[in-house]
């Protein structure tokens, strides 16, 4: 015992990849009190300085007390993560068998994570005072700009912010300096909210009598809003799943209580945040916070902050705002639950939809999964009364359901993949003044740059893969590592010029419609037609503005967007899910043209929609020409339960990569062996070779690991991983640890 023994001990969460949790002694001068869990504080580290997280004050520790380092200062006075929000990050952290530290400090704004102080950024914003009330604009008749602003800030009894002024009036700020000297207005700092005053005054849209399912679901919720209950709310695109969320919220808001709002890529769809703004009154319970990828830094520290605050009612956001202290939670919905968006694929490898339930089972209030084509997870937990289904089976409103159609397409001449028949329904659709939407799943020119002498392909050097020609005839891109090089003229081995693409991608498609109906507008949408910030927004508006237009996209197409006017879709390639190495292709398969599907006729006009296949015959199509999702889902899940797949069994795959040929399976044969002292009657299936062995360079490889039990899965992973990282063979490696995968790359 060392005559320190009083000293605390601070419990560190520290950024990085070690698995563990640093002591630390208090910066001098801190006092007991102002230790609580959830402050940040800067630690010196090696020769670095991080900022931490601190989870826990113990009175001892497992190291010497002269060997730990004094913390230098503490960073907030009060909490920035509260308990149960700690809470749910250790869980993830055992369950995900991830480092604590990147758990919480990956889960904070960049600013907060840099150190800087959590305080909101204020603004001024400018209110009639008393005597400004009093003053009638007419009699400023010397003044014209004067009398204009005092006739405007009459209308906002809530006050101007700058932005909102500038929308009213050029140049306002010298009038209404003279207006302040004249003490007619006052100036207010406020903290940021992300809605301007001006826009809280809004009226807002009337919310459309329910029909009687809606009814239904919003009853069955409603009732149960006081406790855990996860539903599932399965109802087919347009069936008014939105509709009843909105309906939902206010009723969260009125209690007094915020929602969480998940959505796969909201940048993608600005049409849920535009119906959630025009529909949901703020006055209520504060403004709707949004957290996604493409907000700045500040943006995103001042919607976090108005989330924690407790100022914003409802939070808006994708898979890491999941993350967000939110004190007055009291519902959490996730929509388009199947969506693959959910998981993170890299670092911390979590499924917000799987960790969005336990969020909501420890806070003890109501989540609800909403989607037309729900995971065969979240189908087989209803089957085992995890959780409750709530059917929406019919569309919205007057809107029909589209027909669906197979087009056989073995021994069709295509046109870069368009067969004649889809063709002709292209013209006839568009002489009906309907638009179009012509979905594939590849983006670029062409798939392959081939030699038509000698059989030589374009091949990325750092991949085992093909290069896709882009830019018309151009570029040629890796779409797995990103290289890019110009596209060959002649063929490097054989010299001849005789190069042919093959296959057909986008702007291939985009091109030959081009060719095909040099009078209509063809809008590409793809990652690469929308890069540019607002292209994706100046698409959609024209889309709908309903003239006839062919669309040409990609999954980008299938997710959330409404095209009242879209009468025909056509699938050009609906064989590649029927034949993929994943387990999952088929299930993902089915979603996608169901999704893709359901942007068809979703207005007052029916949709058809035209499947190319070579595979007519297929029953896994029938179940979906049939709109027979449960039936293809049951079919599903047969198979699964035969092959004992998940959900019937629980996987985590381990994975390693390396520069050097041989190292990454090395570590995962000794890896393997090390799992077997621990467990012998464990299933490890490998180690081999990634389907794409080399990627951007790099050798990779996998070890599948398989248990029937979750629980007990999870406990010997616990036990495999501080061996892991001490194997020797691991220094030589890249490795990670992915428990229940979606991908198995
Ligand atoms: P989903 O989210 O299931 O795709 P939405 O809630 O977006 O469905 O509804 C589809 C369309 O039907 C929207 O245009 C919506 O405004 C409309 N709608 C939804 N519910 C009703 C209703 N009860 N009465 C009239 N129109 C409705
Ligand atoms: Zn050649
Ligand atoms: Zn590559």
């Amino acid at each position: 015992m060392s005559t320190f023994d009083s000293e605390l001990i601070l419990r560190m969460a520290l950024p990085g990849p070690l698995r563990r949790i640093f002591d630390y002694l208090p910066p001098s001068g801190c006092t007991s009190a102002q230790l609580q869990p959830g402050v940040r504080l800067r630690v010196p580290f090696g020769r670095r300085k991080l900022v931490g997280v601190l989870l826990d004050v113990a009175d001892h520790s497992e190291l010497a007390l002269q060997k730990l380092r004094r913390a230098e200062a503490l960073l907030d006075s009060q909490p920035i993560l509260p308990q149960e929000l700690l809470a749910l990050m250790h869980w993830a952290s055992r369950y995900y068998q991830h480092s604590i530290g990147e758990v919480i400090l990956g889960s904070l704004p960049t600013l907060l994570r840099q150190g800087q102080a959590a305080r909101a950024k204020t603004e001024s914003c400018w209110q009639l005072s008393p005597a400004g009330w009093k003053t009638d604009p007419g009699s400023l008749k010397r003044a014209p700009k004067q009398a204009a602003l005092l006739q405007i800030l009459q209308q906002y009894p809530a006050g101007l912010d700058a932005s909102s002024l500038n929308q009213q009036q050029l140049n306002w700020r010298s009038s209404m300096a003279r207006l302040v000297l004249k003490g007619w207005v006052t100036i207010r700092k406020r903290e940021f909210t992300l809605t301007s005053p001006a826009e809280a005054d809004k009226p807002k849209a009337v919310a459309p009598a329910l029909n009687p399912h809606q009814q239904a679901v919003l009853d069955a919720i409603s009732t149960g809003l006081d406790h855990y209950q996860c539903y599932l709310l399965n109802g087919i695109t347009g069936s008014g799943k939105t509709e009843v969320y909105l309906q939902v919220i206010q009723k969260v808001l009125t209690a007094g209580r915020q929602v969480l709002v998940l959505a796969p890529e909201i940048g993608l769809t600005p049409q849920l945040m535009q119906r959630f703004r025009e529909r949901l009154s703020q006055q209520i319970n504060g403004p709707i916070a949004l957290l996604h990828s493409g907000l700045s830094d500040q943006a995103r520290l001042d919607n976090w902050l108005a989330c924690a605050a407790g100022r914003a009612g409802v939070l808006i956001g994708t898979r890491s705002a999941l993350f967000t202290p939110l004190p007055k939670l009291g519902l959490i919905i996730l929509d388009e639950e199947h969506d693959l968006s959910f998981k993170q694929q890299d670092s911390f490898r979590y499924n917000a939809r799987d960790l969005a339930i336990v969020r909501a089972r420890k806070a003890g209030i109501p989540i609800i999964l909403g989607s037309a084509t729900p995971s065969l997870e979240s189908l087989h937990n209803v089957a085992q009364q995890r959780s409750q289904m709530l059917l929406l089976p019919e569309r919205a409103g007057n809107a029909q359901r589209p027909q669906l159609h197979l087009l056989d397409i073995r021994h069709q001449k295509l046109e870069q993949g368009l067969s004649a028949q889809l063709l002709t329904r292209v013209r006839q659709h568009l002489d009906d003044k309907g638009q179009v939407l012509l979905f594939i799943n590849r983006r670029g020119y062409a798939p392959v740059l081939m030699c038509h002498e000698c059989g030589w392909h374009a091949r990325c050097l750092r991949c085992d893969a093909h290069m896709t020609v882009h830019h018309g005839q151009q570029q040629l891109r890796c779409h797995h590592c990103g290289s890019q090089r110009p596209v060959n003229r002649g063929c490097p081995d054989c010299n001849s010029g005789n190069l042919h693409f093959m296959g057909a991608g986008t702007e291939r498609v985009e091109d030959t419609l081009t060719a095909r109906f040099p009078h209509i507008r063809i809008l590409r949408i793809d990652r690469d037609s929308t890069r540019r910030k607002g292209s994706l927004d100046q698409k959609l508006a024209e889309i709908q503005r309903g003239a006839p237009v062919i669309l040409v996209g990609t999954q980008m197409l299938a997710k959330g967007h409404h095209f009242p006017n879209v009468t025909l879709v056509g699938m050009l390639d609906a064989d590649y899910g029927l034949f993929s190495a994943d387990f999952r292709a088929s299930e993902r398969m089915g979603q996608l043209l169901l999704q893709v599907a359901g942007r068809a006729g979703r207005a007052e006009r029916a949709g058809e929609v035209l499947i190319q296949t070579h595979q007519p015959d297929n029953p896994l199509l029938h179940f979906l020409l049939r709109h027979d999702y449960p039936g293809f889902s049951q079919s599903l899940l047969k198979e699964r339960a035969e092959a004992q797949l998940p959900p019937y069994s629980h996987l985590a795959l381990l994975r390693a990569e390396s520069p050097e040929a041989e190292a990454a399976m090395q570590f995962l044969q000794q890896a393997k062996q090390q799992a077997a002292l621990i467990q012998p009657q464990l299933l490890a299936f490998g180690p081999l070779p990634a389907p794409m062995e080399r990627r951007a360079g790099r050798f990779r490889a996998q070890l599948l690991f398989q248990h029937h039990q979750r629980g007990e899965l999870q406990q010997w992973l616990a036990r495999l991983m501080p061996p892991l990282e001490n194997m020797k063979s691991a220094r030589k490696v890249r490795w990670s640890i992915d428990v229940d995968p979606m991908e198995m790359y």
